[in-house]
């Protein structure tokens, strides 16, 4: 979802959401609920970095409404995912 911006004549501008790309020309104002144009306005650059810290907020906050889930176990022959641990939980029994 990107977020738009429409200026109403007598309001003045407000911002809405739609996905890219298919943002409507004209929107209803959300005070007036007359005709407001869509604005062209300059893009936000943002740095890798700052990229890949939206990146994990966005996913932190799809996992809280739509959690990945492991549905079966893997089969034994399969590469197991090697974690690191910490030396506190070396500690704890194994199977
Ligand atoms: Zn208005």
């Amino acid at each position: 979802m990107t977020l738009y911006e429409y200026t109403c004549h007598t309001h003045g501008a407000f911002e809405s959401m739609h996905r890219l790309g298919e943002a409507p020309p004209d929107a209803s104002c959300p005070v007036c609920g007359g005709t407001a144009r869509r604005v062209i306005s300059a893009p936000v650059v943002i740095s890798a970095r700052r990229a890949a810290l939206f990146s994990a907020v966005e996913r932190s906050e799809k996992s809280r409404h739509d959690p990945e889930l492991v549905t079966s176990i893997p089969p034994s022959g399969a590469p197991r995912r090697q974690v690191s641990m910490t030396p506190e939980l070396w500690k704890l029994p194994r199977p």
